[in-house]
């Protein structure tokens, strides 16, 4: 069985980015709970049905409904993964233990992305995107006249990337989330990684920290 790995982060750290890419390395299925409810809302099963509303005004949905759509996805996903994303929150933790305690499984580890605040607005007010091909960078990787790199279209500004968003999540991280990272902190689990760094070398020290980790086979 792969190894099961969390990775945490404030809004805008680069967690999606990072997060594929270290399942894609390790040959792990990557969670994203964001591309999991956008799924739910498409199918229109019972649980989109509860969380599009929520969605539309961008809240964060319940950990109940959370973990009535993370549950089937844990089951089919048996054989190691990264969640991105997840948890949340200290209730959504503790479904998690629960249930990987109820299957014999454990959490190998968790990483945290810390970026300091002030980088975080600096990399929102550069980010861009592209609306034609849903290219996502930013505004230096743009082509001649701020055209996107990949498909030539009008890349500009992500809609969700006001300000005003970015803090009223990042205000959800402090409250809700960072107290998941100082149990994990507390029970010796977390690895705290510099993620202001390029992607590349942040990618790369992210690898090496969970092949280490799984080499000494230390647990959370
Ligand atoms: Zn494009």
């Amino acid at each position: 069985m792969g190894p099961h790995l969390i990775l945490l982060g404030p809004p805008a750290s680069g967690k999606g980015t990072q997060g594929r890419r270290l399942a894609e390395s390790l040959g792990l299925s990557y969670l994203s709970t964001g591309a999991l409810l956008r799924e739910a809302v498409e199918n229109g099963t019972p649980a989109g049905k509860e969380a599009e509303p929520i969605l539309e005004r961008g809240g964060y949905v319940s950990d109940e409904l959370m973990g009535s759509i993370i549950e089937p996805w844990l089951e089919k996903n048996r054989e190691g993964w990264v969640l991105d994303g997840f948890p949340r929150t200290i209730a959504q933790d503790d479904f998690l233990r629960g249930w990987l305690a109820g299957h014999s499984q454990r959490i190998d580890a968790v990483i945290s992305l810390e970026v300091p605040k002030e980088d975080l607005i600096e990399r929102i007010e550069r980010r861009v995107e592209c609306p034609d091909c849903r290219w996502s960078g930013q505004k230096s990787d743009l082509a001649g006249g701020g055209r996107c790199p990949k498909c030539g279209g009008e890349a500009g500004r992500r809609m969700d990337d006001s300000l005003e968003n970015f803090l009223s999540r990042f205000d959800e991280f402090s409250l809700h989330t960072s107290p998941v990272i100082e149990r994990y902190a507390s029970v010796g689990g977390l690895t705290a990684c510099d993620a202001t760094a390029p992607v590349d070398t942040v990618a790369e020290g992210i690898l090496k920290t969970v092949q280490r980790i799984i080499t000494d086979g230390q647990t959370a």
